[in-house]
């Protein structure tokens, strides 16, 4: 029999996707700006290739890829975690979850944002920056802190649903779960059904993740046409510093976390975190990337499913370390562009606002600049600081939700060990999870139970 010849990995497929999209939008920007769109005439209709390729398939085929992964979300997040509340083996365990995930993540946020204060302090990257003339910037109104907590809870779970409200979601799931293991046998004949559909949406994700490398090459390809490197230039100080501090939390705090609350080798890690860090990357959202880290905790790194659907959920709205960085940075670089002094006091309030700011908005594209504008509103700098860094904000925005994710799986396997719902074997296993990623057609048989018998 012949043998085949060696199959690429699903993650060096998406590697492949992201550098072949990198490098066709930067193609594609440098030549459109040296003689602007080549078009050219078919039957006398002129078509542009910048309309039938940027507009027209890198367009189309980036969003069905995003909204494929966003579409997996809710339904998603609802039946897992109520798989895994009604799974608990003690409901005092949930709130033991819960403590532990919401210290960790605002203690983590709180870290990452005074570690960036710090060094934005110490570098000064907005010494001797120019304050360009006509910067404006119009902030979004902050939600009050009392708003925040009573969103927390839905009136309507449906509308939840429909909206994507997260929190809600995951409040509504667990009453669930909490009122199914609740309910004796009903509540297992339910709990049976959940469990199945269970099975069926993370094929649904598998089925979506192989569809990646297409969806992430037209993505970035798209985002390179725009993206003007001489606004890097101009920022290179702010844009390195917070590229650093990212790299400190990453490998420093992290690892330390994992080494000391859990006594796991923080390489392993890393190393399993690649995919969910390139869809990261190239969706700049972690509520999108939701489905694929959460494969990624379950299936790569052991964490048990009661754990893991209640903390990567949690971590995928209230932690985002990375976005905590940036607005640290900023906060430091916007006042020293326009040479105003920060007290202590206004510092406080900075980690204060940021860390909370993080506990209310969900992980989407550019969020983070929303954030940013309530912190400078909170300690009186001025909002339109917010458009001196926004161009170069979606390269960072892809960075920083790679960490938000890194950081949602670290939480989540240091909670499972305390909790003893990790599975060290799997952890320290390098194939786990990767043969369920291939997607294997022959295993298709129709589901109906009224099979023909021959
Ligand atoms: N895009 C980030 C995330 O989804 C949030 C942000 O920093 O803007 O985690």
């Amino acid at each position: 029999m012949q043998q085949s010849p060696q199959k690429l990995g699903l993650t060096t497929k998406i590697f492949i996707g992201m550098i072949a999209g990198i490098v066709t939008g930067v193609l594609l920007k440098w030549l459109f700006d040296d003689s602007g769109d080549f078009t050219f005439s078919v039957f006398g209709v002129t078509v542009s290739t910048y309309a039938v390729l940027v507009e027209g398939i890198f367009h189309v085929t980036g969003q069905i890829f995003i909204n494929s992964l966003k579409m997996l979300i809710v339904p998603l997040v609802f039946v897992s975690l109520v798989c895994g509340i009604a799974n608990l083996s003690e409901p005092s365990k949930l709130g033991r979850l819960g403590g532990k995930s919401v210290a960790l993540y605002i203690g983590t946020t709180a870290l990452a944002i005074t570690v960036a204060i710090i060094a934005a302090l110490i570098v000064e990257p907005g010494v001797g920056v120019s304050m360009p003339e006509s910067v404006t910037y119009t902030p979004k109104e902050a939600p009050g802190l009392a708003q925040v907590i009573i969103d927390i809870f839905p009136s309507n779970p449906f509308a939840a649903f429909t909206e994507g409200k997260m929190l809600q979601v995951i409040t509504f799931a667990v009453l669930f779960g909490l009122a199914m293991a609740m309910t004796g046998a009903p509540g297992k004949r339910v709990a049976a059904l959940f469990d199945d559909l269970n099975a069926v949406i993370m094929k649904l994700v598998t089925i979506l993740m192989n569809l990646a490398p297409y969806g992430v090459y037209a993505l970035l390809a798209k985002l390179f046409t725009t993206i003007d490197p001489s606004s890097i230039a101009s920022l290179i100080w702010y844009f390195g510093l917070v590229l650093l501090v990212l790299a400190i939390h990453l490998t420093v705090t992290y690892s330390l976390i994992l080494k000391i609350f859990a006594g796991l080798n923080p390489i392993v890690l890393f190393k399993k975190m690649r995919e969910a860090a390139l869809f990261a990357f190239s969706t700049s959202s972690s509520s999108a990337t939701l489905p694929v880290t959460m494969e990624t905790a379950t299936k790569k790194l052991g964490v048990g499913n009661s754990v893991a659907s209640f903390t990567i959920p949690l971590g995928s709205t209230i932690n985002m370390d990375g976005t905590a960085i940036m607005q640290g940075v900023a906060t430091v670089f916007i006042a020293q562009v326009y040479g105003i002094d920060l007290t202590t006091s206004d510092l406080l309030m900075v980690v204060l606002t940021a860390t909370l700011a993080s506990v209310g908005t969900a992980g989407v594209p550019g969020v983070g600049t929303l954030m940013l504008a309530m912190v400078l509103v909170q300690v009186g700098l001025p909002v339109d600081g917010v458009a001196l860094i926004l161009g170069v904000d979606r390269l960072l925005d892809m960075t920083r939700t790679a960490v938000n994710i890194t950081g949602d799986c670290t939480v989540a396997c240091v909670v499972a060990k305390s909790e003893n719902d990790l599975d060290t074997a799997i952890y320290y296993d390098p194939d786990a999870g990767e043969k369920e990623e291939e997607l294997d057609l022959d295993e298709f048989e129709p589901a109906s139970v009224h099979k023909k018998t021959d």
